[in-house]
């Protein structure tokens, strides 16, 4: 686990700062200390320095912007170039406060935005009272600029724009708040490869340690609420959060966190990756944008035969489900995924197994037999439409075959429904989905039906 944004080079932590490395060294993959203008970054360096497991962010907070301008590009250079250094910032926009002129934290959150560019560094940005100029700053100045949104408090501007630039969501003990309702609804938004958590220690400890001073190590107590939020493990969330801290802050990833994953688990369910072929292009999807889900590599470069499958999968019956769902479509994988569920049925007759699927097997495989062939390997389709009728789909799905892809999905479903599987249909609710439309297609199909949030991934285009 990695509690991206602490500031344990303050004074706070003068008495026990020994104590805390060690124990970040014992119960943590690594900390940013986050300095806040030069002198304070250059502590954070200096603390950095003092274990392999501390990193440093070196910037200008807002609240110091009135003491700096452009002039002191150079020096900000000089100090990220230190070895431990891994972004820069805290650097924004706080109209809270207001403790510098709005002009001169604008020009300051710029030049180290520049700066940031030219080194090819993360910014942390900090933003307070400010969610709608940060939004417009974002779409104005961040063409190619990494970086994250440090204890994001829930302004949903913000999010789409923070996310179409490709930037990462981190979130602070006060997602852990029981009045931030809110702030916790917005966790279903965030794409699972774009989330961070972080402290912000000293400040803003986490519920159940609430008024104390706060350390990196109760990072745990916020991976616990986002895990609660989303239905997901605290292992689930610990590998998550993970592996994208080190991704964005370019921190060496182990041979498990780089490898292209065949099978993954999430939850006590394992997942299989058969292809990255697809033959639809999702206006929503995060193929070509992401190559990590849920803190797996899943970009297959390669088509593994099913053998390398059943070796992973090892024992089937240790899993609550067994689920064809990766980076790509599973029927473009027939054969395979035939003979794998055959291996799993053969070892564990009762494990349910189901595909996720875009419901064009059909035409893909070029054989209307498909579904009576996998008559009791397969227990279960979750069918992703997201359309209720074809003209929709077309445009916000586009299918690879073209006008007979509706037909056939929905013969699929009907098929599938009739030879006795369960079936659900599944929505993206992307800007402009018609849910009303959705749910009287699936009622009037008989089937389940389930609409899942819109995750940016990528700017929206109409
Ligand atoms: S069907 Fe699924 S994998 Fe294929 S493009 Fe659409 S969302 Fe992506």
């Amino acid at each position: 686990m990695i509690d991206t944004h602490a500031h344990i080079h303050f004074p706070q932590f003068d008495e026990d700062r020994e104590e805390v490395i060690k124990e970040c060294e014992e119960k943590l993959d690594a900390v940013i200390t986050v300095g806040c203008d030069l002198e304070d970054s250059k502590r954070a360096i200096e603390v950095a320095n003092s274990s392999k497991k501390v990193y440093a962010s070196v910037g200008i907070h807002p609240h110091e912007a009135r003491n700096y301008s452009e002039r002191d590009y150079e020096r900000i250079v000089e100090l990220a170039q230190s070895p431990k250094v891994v972004a820069l910032g805290e650097m924004g926009l706080d109209f809270y406060r207001n403790l510098s002129p709005k002009e001169r934290q604008y020009e300051v959150f710029h030049m180290q935005v520049e700066i940031a560019k030219e080194l090819d560094l993360p910014v942390i940005i900090h933003t307070r009272n400010a969610a709608k100029e940060m939004a417009d700053f974002i779409k104005k100045h961040f063409d190619g600029v990494r970086g994250v949104i440090h204890c994001f408090s829930g302004e949903r501007e913000l999010l789409e724009s923070a996310l179409d630039a490709g930037l990462f969501i981190s979130y602070a003990g006060i997602v852990t708040y029981p009045k931030n309702r809110e702030l916790r609804e917005t966790l279903k938004y965030v794409p699972s490869s774009r989330l961070l958590i972080e402290t912000d220690s000293p400040y803003l400890a986490p519920q159940p340690v609430r008024g104390r001073r706060n350390k990196p190590t109760y990072v745990a107590y916020t991976a616990m609420t986002v895990a609660r939020e989303l239905g997901l493990s605290f292992k689930d969330v610990d590998r998550i959060t993970t592996v994208n801290a080190k991704r964005l802050f370019n921190l060496p990833l182990t041979g498990e966190e780089e490898k292209k994953r065949l099978v993954y688990q999430v939850g006590d369910k394992l997942y299989i990756n058969l292809t990255s072929k697809c033959p639809c292009s999702c206006k929503f999807c995060f193929r070509g944008t992401e190559d990590y889900v849920l803190g797996y590599n899943l970009h297959l470069k390669r088509e593994p035969i099913p053998e390398e499958y059943m070796y992973r999968i090892k024992n089937p019956g240790v899993y609550s489900e067994i689920v064809f769902c990766g980076y790509g479509e599973a029927f473009e994988r027939y054969e395979a995924l035939k003979k794998v569920a055959e291996w799993v049925k053969k070892f564990s007759k009762d494990t349910p197994i189901r595909v996720d699927t875009c419901g064009l097997g059909y035409l893909i495989t070029e054989n209307e037999k498909i579904l009576e062939e996998l008559k009791g390997l397969i227990d279960s389709f979750s069918i992703s439409v997201n359309a209720s009728n074809k003209e929709e789909y077309l445009r916000v799905v586009r299918p690879k075959f073209g006008e007979r892809s509706w037909d056939s999905l929905v013969k699929f479903i009907k098929d599938a429904k009739e030879l006795g599987f369960n079936v659900r249909v599944t929505a993206v609710d992307y800007p402009g989905f018609n849910r009303n439309e959705f749910e009287k297609f699936a009622r009037e199909l008989g089937v389940e039906y389930r609409i899942r949030p819109f995750k940016r991934f990528k700017k929206w285009e109409e």
